[in-house]
């Protein structure tokens, strides 16, 4: 039974690269932590430990533009996050990403499929032209930004005066200039 389980997470692993949903980062474990999708842990650990969220520039060469905003603690799905903590990161993602793009900002949460990283990640760029889309709620400010409760991302720009929170995605943050 023990190998049947461990052959279907390898062709698991295989099949859905970037998944991040079986994650394994633990603290306690050194060797754990070394593996490639708990980088972002260890950037969270580099931290001071009474911060609530931080900044990291992507260390993707191929994504020069981006930042990232996260999370101090280690979580890995929005939903697991605190109410005020949320509240920080999308404040804190906005604020930057409005500080570098002006009204072209836009910031991102990939949903758990697309995700090489276990440690929560916010994506902060420049929106991308024509990348509106039908499927969005307007809502006030960062405090009303919805928790999808099915694994899917999102994604967050200005129109006029209010948000646009475009939600049902996975790979939310392809409307981001890389
Ligand atoms: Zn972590
Ligand atoms: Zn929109």
């Amino acid at each position: 039974m023990k190998y049947f389980r461990l052959a279907g997470f390898l062709v698991l692993a295989l099949l859905l690269h970037g998944d991040v949903r079986n994650c394994v980062c633990d603290l306690a474990n050194a060797e754990s932590m070394a593996a490639r999708e708990c980088g972002l842990c260890r950037e969270a650990e580099k931290q001071p430990a009474d911060e609530t969220v931080f900044f990291l520039k992507d260390a993707n060469p191929n994504k020069p533009n981006r930042w990232l905003v996260l999370p101090r603690a280690h979580v890995h799905f929005l939903v697991d996050v605190p109410s005020e903590t949320r509240l920080a990161l999308w404040t804190a993602a906005i604020e930057k990403a409005k500080a570098l793009w002006g009204d072209q900002w836009g910031v991102a949460l990939n949903g758990d499929e697309r995700r090489s990283q276990c440690h929560l990640h916010v994506h902060i760029g420049k929106l991308l032209e024509n990348t509106e889309t039908p499927n969005f709620v307007v809502v006030d400010g960062p405090a009303d930004i919805p928790v999808p409760k099915d694994g899917t991302g999102l994604w967050v720009h200005a129109v006029a005066g209010k948000l646009h929170v475009h939600a049902g995605e996975q790979a939310a943050e392809l409307v981001l200039m890389r």
